[in-house]
């Protein structure tokens, strides 16, 4: 079954016709920036099984070090999602309709979470990276 997602206006939408892998929350100063949240909530996709429906050519894009961008729709601003050298690498769970029938695995860089926030007991934290970013 194919998932889809979609920006807060509903300009931009996309489908997902694999599934989602490592699904992780990041709590650095950055991605509390980037995703103007207390975190990431973010999971990795193939890019040969990700396709935009609509809207693509509303897209902007933040390209960071290293190659590593994020793309939001330029109308409502919602973060879509993550593209690694121009291919999409990523997407941010909160734009996913429905159940994509994953989890947050990982919480990191809970070492640098902001002071006003509080971490549930029981879910799995690392102080810094694991791996990956974002
Ligand atoms: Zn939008
Ligand atoms: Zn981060």
């Amino acid at each position: 079954m194919l998932m889809t997602g979609e920006c807060f206006c509903a300009k931009i939408s996309y489908e997902i016709s694999g599934i989602l892998r490592d699904a992780r929350s990041c709590h650095c100063s950055r991605c509390r920036k980037a995703f103007s949240s207390q975190a990431s909530a973010y999971a990795l996709v193939d890019p040969d099984e990700f396709k935009w429906l609509t809207g693509e050519d509303q897209l902007t894009s933040f390209i960071g070090d290293h190659g590593f961008g994020l793309q939001f729709c330029n109308t409502c601003g919602s973060t879509l999602c993550g593209i690694f050298k121009g291919a999409v690498h990523g997407v941010t769970l909160g734009c996913i309709n429905g159940d994509p029938d994953v989890e947050i695995g990982r919480h990191i860089f809970v070492g640098s979470k902001a002071s006003w926030e509080v971490i549930p007991d029981g879910v799995v934290t690392f102080e810094e990276g694991g791996n990956g970013v974002m």
